[in-house]
């Protein structure tokens, strides 16, 4: 290179640098789903920490999909400070790589959490082996403990059809409403109508399950006046809407699925989830997200109110990855502003938190796979 190429590379190359400085100070991306501008706040009251036993007679366990340490940072500071995530005392991570990837999906994730075996990405209650393995839910069926699943999205989706159903593949939707009919759960509230009615077999699962006893309802407001008898409550037809705008009530499913569970003498296993949190994520949608958190926040807030004064309930509160790779660059206390940022579209490999609150809570501290958190709470339950 000559001397005049080396003036001319150095011209273009300064340049250059002068013009994308300039373009990162002149040019604001203006891209309001990433900020969360603030909005309505709830109270978050002190819930006991005295409990009548040392182990649970009754676990509800709570995930989150998608719910990093910066989605829950993100809903606290739009709540002004406080979540009723403030009220869990113990807290721990979990790892959660799948069995044949870093990164999990929530279908690996779900199974995880639900049966206490890494599975491979995409697998439904089946090891990575592609065998059925008997879930937490199915155990505490077979113990005489009532159960329950409620969900956001529908409730054939990978993370609640991974505590019920065993299939290869998540994508398997109609097959996995047909594994809610070999069961006996008590309550599952979601979407998924259409799973259940529009099949290419042809069974007419809806009546299926009338059949079987369950009180088959669409409408939020009919489902939550229910007390008592088995209860299918498949509200939209596939995902219920996003929060604010969905049918569904996530805080009032979990409500009425607790009040009815709660009945039974033996006890029982629920696992609520608040599915969209991680929608958000992979829509890079702060707003979204934000809402999401905080509906889930108060769905968590009406699981302290049983377990407070039951006495003997464990919650368990976790997510199944984290989505996003979300952070935050700026926020405000005051009003609930939130800046947030993501380094993907897609789920990440950070591990994600693990609260707990009731009797057994002090056992799922410290860092953890996520294949203990059943085998812990199975564990306290006596299995
Ligand atoms: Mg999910
Ligand atoms: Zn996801």
């Amino acid at each position: 290179m000559n001397l005049k190429a080396i003036f001319l590379f150095i011209l273009i190359f300064g340049m250059q640098q002068l013009y994308s400085q300039e373009n990162y100070k002149t040019i604001s991306k203006v891209d309001s789903t990433k900020t969360y501008q603030g909005g309505p706040k709830y109270e978050v009251p002190t819930f006991t920490q005295q409990f009548k036993s040392k182990k649970p007679k009754n676990v509800i366990m709570m995930i989150g999909d998608g719910m990093g340490v910066s989605q829950i940072f993100a809903g606290l500071t739009a709540n002004g400070g406080h979540l009723f995530l403030d009220n869990f005392k113990q807290i721990g991570f979990s790892k959660t790589q799948s069995s044949n990837n870093y990164i999990t999906d929530s279908a690996a994730g779900g199974t995880a959490l639900s049966s206490g075996q890494k599975t491979y990405n995409g697998a439904i209650g089946v090891n990575a082996d592609s065998i059925p393995i008997q879930t937490i839910l199915e155990m505490a069926e077979e113990k005489g403990l009532a159960t329950g699943l409620v969900s956001t999205s529908a409730i054939t989706h990978a993370t609640p059809a991974s505590y019920i159903a065993h299939q290869k593949s998540r994508a398997s939707y109609e097959q996995i409403a047909a594994d809610f009919m070999k069961t006996d759960i008590d309550v599952f509230i979601g979407g998924g109508y259409k799973h259940f009615s529009q099949r290419a077999d042809k069974r007419d699962l809806i009546l299926e399950l009338q059949q079987k006893g369950y009180q088959v309802l669409r409408d939020m407001d009919e489902i939550a006046k229910v007390k008592s008898g088995k209860l299918a409550g498949l509200i939209a037809d596939e995902h219920n809407d996003v929060a604010g705008k969905r049918k569904m009530s996530l805080p009032h499913s979990t409500e009425t699925a607790l009040n009815i569970l709660g009945q039974n003498q033996k006890g029982f296993f629920i696992m609520v989830e608040g599915s969209q949190i991680d929608w958000g994520g992979h829509e890079n949608n702060t707003i979204y997200l934000v809402k999401e958190m905080l509906d889930f926040d108060q769905a968590i807030g009406k699981a302290l109110e049983f377990a407070a004064k039951d006495g003997e309930t464990l919650i368990v509160v976790t997510a199944d990855h984290e989505t996003g790779g979300f952070s935050l660059n700026g926020g405000d206390m005051k009003t609930g502003m939130v800046k947030g940022a993501f380094t993907t579209g897609e789920h990440t490999a950070v591990m994600v938190p693990v609260f707990s609150y009731g009797p057994g809570a002090e056992n799922f501290t410290g860092i953890m796979e996520n294949t203990d958190i059943p085998k812990k709470i199975i564990d306290l339950l006596g299995f």
